[in-house]
């Protein structure tokens, strides 16, 4: 059972903004941007709380994710200008929800390994 939070959105027991969905990915707007463009995208069958628990059967996993963020700023018109993905685990790295996911940062020229704001 995802217990987390994004466990009860892909339930649609919490709203959310919801911007991409494909059989396994669910891509929705975060509820903190810290860039003009920041989006999550989380697979929606299989829970995984960190990538250190992503066994070697389950790593296509994360390519789904990012294939889904690629395409998703395609089509809204940013991926000639550029865009970062970033998933984060554990504490030192401030992950706060523990089913994995991965932000997609766009809209403006981030610094580099940083984002507008930190
Ligand atoms: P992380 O810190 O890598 O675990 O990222 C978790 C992200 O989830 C943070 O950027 C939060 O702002 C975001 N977040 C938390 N709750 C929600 C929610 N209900 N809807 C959308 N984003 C959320």
């Amino acid at each position: 059972m995802n217990d987390t939070i994004f466990g009860k959105i892909i339930r649609r027991e919490l709203p959310a903004s919801i911007v991409y969905e494909d059989d396994e990915v669910l891509g929705f707007k975060d509820i903190a941007p810290q860039a003009p463009v920041h989006v999550l995208f989380i697979p929606k069958a299989v829970h995984v709380p960190t990538l250190d628990d992503l066994t070697p059967e389950q790593a296509f996993l994360v390519g789904k994710l990012i294939l889904a963020a690629a395409q998703y700023a395609r089509d809204e018109g940013f991926a000639q200008n550029g865009y970062r993905v970033v998933m984060n685990c554990r504490q030192d790295a401030g992950q706060t929800v523990y089913h994995i996911h991965l932000h997609l940062l766009a809209g403006a020229p981030l610094g580099h390994f940083g984002v507008p704001g930190r």
